[in-house]
């Protein structure tokens, strides 16, 4: 298929994607494939208000009712995988087993979610007080505003979408300027499944919003928008961060991640590899959970990184529609600049770098197609420390397992961690208290490509925020404590009295 099919089979037509000044490029091969009109931020109030509205009657709708709506939303999107997964694959390179991968991993919380409309569970409590009773019950909260970064183009937007429409939040989406095309086939499909759902899903349930970072701190900024769900850089959460407790509201921050993966001398190599090459050189090392960091015992060193070299020499970088390929492009020029600028950072920080560069081609000569690159380093140098959002994997020689965590854990990030070993002893301390500091930590398994079921997000600098499975919906809902006294005395709590 080329562009102007796959754009037209998501229902995006060349009159609407032409005339504005945002430009929207393809990666692929680096040409421009829309120019889109931005909202103004006047627009962007507008919409707001009108979400705000939506949130007044969408409350009122019985979460299981809500359920239903996500339902349809999966079910629309399984008819639309093929298609959708091949825009997400022209707007923003992953390759297409990724671009459908993570239309199946909307698919998948639109089901969770489904299950937990019915679910949106309270507690009992039990009162010190005679003839009284004690509850917890859970309300929607407001309107939720989602901004999105573009490696991700849609799968976040569903993480926390599919959540705050059951717990009765409505949806402005301000996805990243460099992949609003996605967005707003996601929204056509969202306005199938309303015109299907029937009239108690009102106007503005899901919006989005097209345009720069103005527009996300729009949503920041404005009082009726309760939640700001906010994936991206360090920066970008930070500026967040900071808007939003001017005014006291909700954040919740997904930001970026420094993942490392522990070798450990027990380690079963051959898994070990093909973990290590999915993590690290998937969506061209542009995953917030992507391997940065390999710190490999010193045992086991010379079996497993000589491996690892001459397999990075022969993956298939390419045309990520093409069958067979391994390694699509970067983003654009920049991030191709960004990663020979860490590249030569690490040489003179005294690393030894195995691949890197441009790959040209005749027929793909705007873009920035890359070789995966292997950095090995001396120690955890400064350059290590830093998340270049491209595929160079840092790797360092341990010999303690606890100088191991140690490093893992010297980073500012938190996001993901794994260990390879088959010492239950040394995995366990991984997952201990004094183990990993990541919000994620596996075994045997690399760190990227987490489920649906689990709470997804990571501490320190990226940001301290859960979305997806576990209880992450209780960050859509506002808590309320209920006492109710069913007796016919007024007792004060604490045994005071108070006389009159
Ligand atoms: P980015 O921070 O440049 O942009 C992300 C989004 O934030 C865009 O929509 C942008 O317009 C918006 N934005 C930027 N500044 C803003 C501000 N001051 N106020 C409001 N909105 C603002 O990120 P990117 O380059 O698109 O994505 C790459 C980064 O995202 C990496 O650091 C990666 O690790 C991170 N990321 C994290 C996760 C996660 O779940 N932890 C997932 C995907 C990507």
């Amino acid at each position: 298929m080329n562009h102007v099919d796959i754009l037209a089979a998501c229902g995006l037509t060349q009159n609407g994607l032409t005339g504005g000044t945002l430009s929207v490029t393809t990666p692929v091969d680096g040409s421009e494939i829309a120019r889109l009109t931005p909202h103004s931020t006047t627009e962007a109030r507008a919409m707001i208000d009108t979400a705000h509205a939506a949130f007044l009657e969408w409350r009122k709708v019985p979460a299981p009712r809500r359920g239903e709506f996500v339902r349809l939303l999966g079910e629309e999107l399984r008819r639309q995988k093929a298609s959708l997964g091949a825009l997400v694959t022209l707007e923003c390179g992953k390759i297409l087993q990724e671009g459908l991968g993570e239309v199946q991993e909307m698919i998948d919380i639109c089901d969770f979610a489904v299950g937990l409309s019915r679910q949106l569970y309270g507690l009992t409590i039990a009162s010190e007080r005679p003839g009284h009773a004690m509850r917890e019950t859970w309300h929607p909260m407001g309107v939720c505003g989602v901004i999105t970064a573009f490696n991700f183009p849609v799968a976040p937007w569903c993480w926390n979408a599919a959540l705050a429409l059951v717990c009765g939040d409505p949806v402005i989406w301000k996805p990243s300027e460099k992949t609003p095309l996605t967005a707003l086939a996601v929204q056509n499909i969202c306005e199938r499944v309303r015109a299907e759902f029937g009239e108690d899903a009102p106007e503005g349930l899901t919006q989005v919003l097209v345009g720069e970072r103005d527009l996300g701190a729009a949503l920041t900024a404005h009082p009726s928008v309760a939640i700001v769900s906010a994936t991206g850089s360090v920066p970008m959460g930070r500026a967040v961060a900071a808007d939003l407790a001017k005014r006291l509201g909700r954040s919740i921050l997904e930001l970026g991640g420094n993942n490392a993966m522990i070798v450990a001398p027990s380690a079963d190599l051959e898994m070990a590899l093909r973990a290590i090459v999915f993590s690290a050189v998937g969506t061209a090392g542009q995953r917030c959970t992507s391997l940065r960091r390999l710190i490999v015992h010193e045992d086991v060193y010379d079996a497993l990184i000589p491996r690892l070299v001459k397999t990075y020499e022969g993956l298939p970088v390419g045309d990520p529609l093409a069958d067979g390929t391994l390694v699509g492009p970067l983003i654009d020029v920049q991030a191709l600049a960004a990663m020979d600028a860490a590249l030569n950072t690490a040489r003179s920080e005294g690393g030894t770098v195995h691949g890197g560069g441009q790959i040209l081609t005749d027929s793909h000569a705007a873009a920035a197609y890359v070789r995966p690159a292997i950095a090995e380093m001396p120690s955890q140098t400064a350059i290590v420390h830093h998340e270049t959002f491209a595929p160079i994997l840092y790797v360092v020689k341990y010999r303690d397992l606890d100088d191991a965590i140690a490093m893992q854990n010297a980073v500012p990030q938190g996001l993901s961690s794994c260990i390879f070993s088959t010492d239950v002893r040394e995995t366990e301390y991984f997952l201990s208290t004094v183990g990993s500091d990541c919000g994620i930590a596996n075994v045997n398994i690399g760190p990227s490509g987490a489920e649906i079921g689990g709470a997804f997000g990571g501490e320190k600098d990226t940001g301290g925020g859960r979305e997806s499975g576990s209880d992450a919906w209780k960050g859509y809902m506002r808590r309320q404590t209920n006492t109710i006294n069913y007796s016919r005395e007024l007792p004060l709590a604490q045994g005071i009295r108070f006389d009159i």
